[in-house]
């Protein structure tokens, strides 16, 4: 989210609790600069902070693989984007194995406690779901996180280093202190009234009652010594110990202020995660999705996460029309329509618990085909359209009812690791809402997720059974879009996005505009984004809307949104070099970095 004109003057403000909050110009190492593309060898690395992106460059420099680097970058995001990403949460990481040219995947969704039912988010009070904020400031929206075991998991299987010493840098940036920038700022403010409710996450991210100015220096020493703890202990310490007990009370019993402020207009309910679920947490691996586009090998992530099969299938549709051969207009109206297409086949059909079967036939040749003969290259179909039938046997064009559109909160990060080995790690984390459920555990410095919202909180599909309901146990069905195309069986590009529900859109039009529209992937990420959701609007960028809405056939509706996505990525070009790219302007622009500027 672009913040608005936001904090004017630094201020020195005195530290409150265990944070401090400083002006500038302290005996800290200056802040790496961001730069939004880098080319080179060696390595390579993509996030949407400089300081992360710095972080998993030393790993590299030092020798450690992908997988380390990732890891160390991610930790360091939780200190520097904790409303996007932190051990309070969870997400999916999809990792290309150089030696094996295989792609692997890593499920780190939160998952529901035990005692979950589908009426989690339905008020017994009154029988109506509650309203998105009430649920998602509150225990009830918290998933079991799932972040520390990705990181553990990832490095036991692929990485070189141990788990303590990749949490060393993120370390020494929340003891030491990092710069507040407006988007940070920004992310603050546009939860003030949320935060404001909790001494913990007011002490830290609202001193002195307001957000901290842009330019000081912002420290998190109790996340310093959690990452300590969890170097020392392990993440036993987390999912059995005394930081997981914290987790356990902080939901249990939220931590509000005595006198709550008047400007949040909802009770803060608690949840009701057991020491049991937390304990039995684990990551799973589940087989990466593919679909072939263009003599492409797309890989993306599997259930729980709908990324995979939406981008999948939408591929599988438009690889049956020459996009290259047409105008751009008319490219983009085919991608609008597909991703329409197959945002109403997720709604119906994707959750966790998917039938193995249904995913297959989703993201078949034969269903694309029949899915693909909706399509009127003269007019836009009216939205939303009806799912279709994957159920094997496919012919001509049916019909049938409708689907939902929500989400497309920004609340998540994305990063891009490639290593001089060859080696590919695609991740994206988040804790849902940017600034997640609003709490802080206190004395522990991470927020913790609403991952739990991702569900439904009513069945959506009329008579049709919902996929993505809430459940004991289950994990709530993403849109987290991990990507990773391999040409010939060696990487050609990976990206991913924040951007809730919009992630699947940003991530098919960045392929598209790399692989289709004749762009590079610098310029396939920066171009104007549109998302269409099965909605009867698209929400569009205003730059897509000037620049493409003109000349598109009849029937497409639009409503402005300022911006789309925060995407990275990573494109490996001939003799080992790579392109590593962030966005130029979206979330405040990110930070792109190579290893190594010439070959040697
Ligand atoms: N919770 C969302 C999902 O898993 C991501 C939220 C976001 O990207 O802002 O799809």
């Amino acid at each position: 989210m672009r913040p608005s004109a936001l904090v004017a003057a630094a201020t020195v403000l005195a530290s409150v609790g265990t944070v401090g909050i400083s002006a500038p110009a302290r005996a800290r190492a200056a802040e790496p600069r961001k730069q939004p593309v880098a080319v080179g060898y060696g390595g390579a690395v993509a996030t949407v902070d400089a300081t992360a992106t710095a972080v998993g460059l030393d790993v590299l420099k030092r020798g450690g693989n992908a997988v380390d680097a990732a890891v160390a970058a991610a930790a360091t995001l939780g200190v520097t984007e904790p409303f996007s990403a932190g051990i309070g949460g969870g997400g999916f990481l999809v990792y290309y194995d150089a030696r094996t040219r295989r792609v692997h995947t890593i499920d780190g969704r939160e998952t529901a406690p035990m005692s979950a039912t589908e009426t989690l988010f339905v008020d017994p009070a009154t029988g109506q779901p509650y309203p998105f904020d009430a649920a998602r400031i509150s225990g009830l929206s918290v998933g079991v996180p799932g972040t520390l075991l990705t990181w553990r998991d990832a490095l036991d299987r692929w990485g070189s280093r141990p788990l303590a010493q990749m949490l060393q840098p993120a370390e020494r940036v929340a003891r030491t202190g990092f710069t507040v920038d407006e988007t940070f700022a920004g992310q603050v403010a546009a939860n003030q009234a949320a935060f404001a409710q909790f001494s913990s996450t007011s002490g830290l991210y609202l001193p002195g009652g307001r957000p901290p100015a842009v330019g000081t220096t912002l420290r998190n020493s109790d996340l310093a010594a959690t990452y300590r703890l969890i170097a020392q202990r392990g993440t036993d310490v987390f999912y059995r110990g005394q930081i997981g007990r914290d987790v356990l009370a902080t939901v249990q019993h939220p931590p509000t202020v005595a006198q709550p402020g008047a400007a949040w207009p909802y009770p803060v309910r608690a949840g009701a995660m057991t020491t049991t679920d937390l304990a039995s947490y684990r990551t799973r691996s589940p087989v990466p999705t593919r679909s072939d586009y263009r003599g492409y090998e797309v890989y993306g992530m599997a259930t729980p996460s709908s990324g995979g099969t939406a981008v999948g299938e939408a591929l599988n549709i438009l690889e049956r029309f020459d996009l290259a051969s047409m105008t751009t207009s008319q490219a983009l109206h085919h991608y609008l329509e597909a991703s329409a297409l197959a945002f109403a086949d997720r709604n119906r059909y994707v959750g966790d618990g998917t039938p193995r079967r249904t995913l297959r036939e989703l993201l078949s040749d034969a269903y694309a085909g029949e899915r693909a003969c909706r399509i009127d290259p003269a007019a836009a179909l009216p939205k939303p359209v009806d799912p279709g039938v994957p159920d094997g046997s496919y012919g001509g064009c049916p019909a049938a009812p409708a689907a939902d559109i929500r989400d497309d909160r920004t609340g998540t990060t994305n990063l891009t690791v490639a290593d001089r080995w060859g080696n590919v790690v695609e991740y994206t984390l988040t804790i849902e809402a940017t600034g997640g459920n609003g709490m802080v555990v206190p004395g522990r410095g991470f927020l913790l997720n609403n991952e739990l919202t991702d569900f439904n909180f009513v069945p959506t599909q009329g008579s049709a059974p919902d996929p993505n309901l809430p459940a004991a146990g289950k994990r709530p069905r993403s849109s987290m879009s991990p990507t990773i195309v391999l040409a010939d069986g060696r990487p050609f590009l990976a990206v991913g996005s924040p951007g809730g529900a919009t992630i699947i859109t940003t991530v098919l039009q960045t392929l598209v505009n790399r692989i289709d529209l004749g762009m590079s992937l610098p310029q396939a990420l920066a171009a104007p984004r549109a998302s269409q959701r099965n909605g009867a609007a698209t929400q569009a960028e205003p730059a897509f809307i000037t620049s493409y809405a003109d000349g598109l056939p009849p029937g497409h509706a639009f409503t402005a949104t300022s911006e789309i996505g925060a995407a990275t990525g990573i494109e490996f070009l001939r003799g080992g070099q790579m392109l590593a790219v962030a966005e130029p302007e979206r979330r405040g622009g990110g930070a792109a970095a190579v290893l190594s500027r010439s070959h040697h």
